[in-house]
């Protein structure tokens, strides 16, 4: 999607996938200072790791505690992170206001720590429910800074779960289930059987397969949905605008992310 927006703004720029074996990361990040590079994206495992090899870190990347774009000026690199930028303005697209809504959020993994601060920016009360609920409990800790956050420990009986789904404005998964790749079985949900939001919004961050079996519940149920694509597309164009300081065209990006998934 990157190439295709470069081309549509007739930049000379290319955009490459690198391999990076662990041992590899500290070189390979230092080679990317220099006037030739603008930058780069930086995603699962090394999105914490990158962090002690750039030179500045933006106060989202601190915020988040991860950088996924590393933008280069001469021999400087400075650590950014999209991610809640991206998925913000997803839901903008979607017509989605946040403030003051309650918002329960599956998950509490790296992507899960970007939609959290995103949404407490964005003045929600947010509520957690993550399998292993250390992680749920230090996410919130980390988080505290910009708001309250909610636990719903998997201690809770199905029903208080069910309640406070039923309850909220807008559920968000963040967790990989439904996924499609590897081994993952794509037809899981992350919640039990018949659990949903009664009104309101339901967005699931995965973006393959386009149609997640939460979503899919979901729509069925008669609530408005949205998959992970937007958010990948505008985390990716707000990288491309730090990179090269020009807009691109998010509908060449979005076709050409469609395209390939
Ligand atoms: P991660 O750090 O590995 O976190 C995975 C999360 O899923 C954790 O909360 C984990 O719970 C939960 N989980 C995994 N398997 C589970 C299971 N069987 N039952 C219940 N919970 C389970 O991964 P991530 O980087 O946050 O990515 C998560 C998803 O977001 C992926 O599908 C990824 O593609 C998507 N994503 C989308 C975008 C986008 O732009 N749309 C950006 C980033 C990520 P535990 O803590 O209990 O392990």
């Amino acid at each position: 999607m990157h190439n295709a927006a470069f081309t549509a703004l007739g930049l000379d720029a290319r955009y490459e996938a690198r391999d990076v074996a662990p041992a590899d990361l500290e070189r390979v990040v230092n080679s990317l200072r220099g006037e030739a590079i603008l930058g780069a994206n930086v995603t699962v495992p090394y999105k914490l790791a990158v962090m002690p090899f750039v030179d500045e870190l933006t106060p989202a990347a601190t915020a988040m505690g991860a950088v996924n774009t590393i933008i280069t000026k001469g021999a400087k690199l400075t650590g950014h992170n999209t991610d809640a930028a991206g998925f913000t303005r997803a839901l903008q697209e979607a017509g989605v206001t946040l403030k003051n809504k309650r918002v329960v959020m599956l998950g509490a993994g790296g992507a899960a720590r970007a939609v959290a601060y995103a949404l407490l920016q964005a003045g929600s009360s947010l509520y957690i429910y993550n399998r292993s609920p250390e992680k749920a409990v230090a996410l919130a800790k980390d988080f505290a800074a910009y708001g309250t956050i909610n636990i719903l420990t998997v201690e809770l009986a199905a029903g208080e779960l069910a309640a406070a789904v039923r309850d909220c404005d807008v559920l968000v998964n963040t967790t990989s289930v439904g996924m499609e790749h590897g081994g993952l079985d794509p037809n899981t949900s992350p919640l039990p059987q018949g659990v949903l939001p009664a009104r309101g919004f339901v967005s699931d961050i995965i973006y393959r397969p386009a149609k997640t079996k939460l979503l899919r519940e979901a729509e069925a149920a008669g609530l408005r949905v949205q998959n992970g694509l937007p958010m990948l597309v505008y985390q990716g164009a707000e990288s491309f605008e730090c990179w090269t300081r020009q807009a691109p065209d998010t509908d060449v990006m979005l076709a050409a992310a469609r395209a390939l998934l």
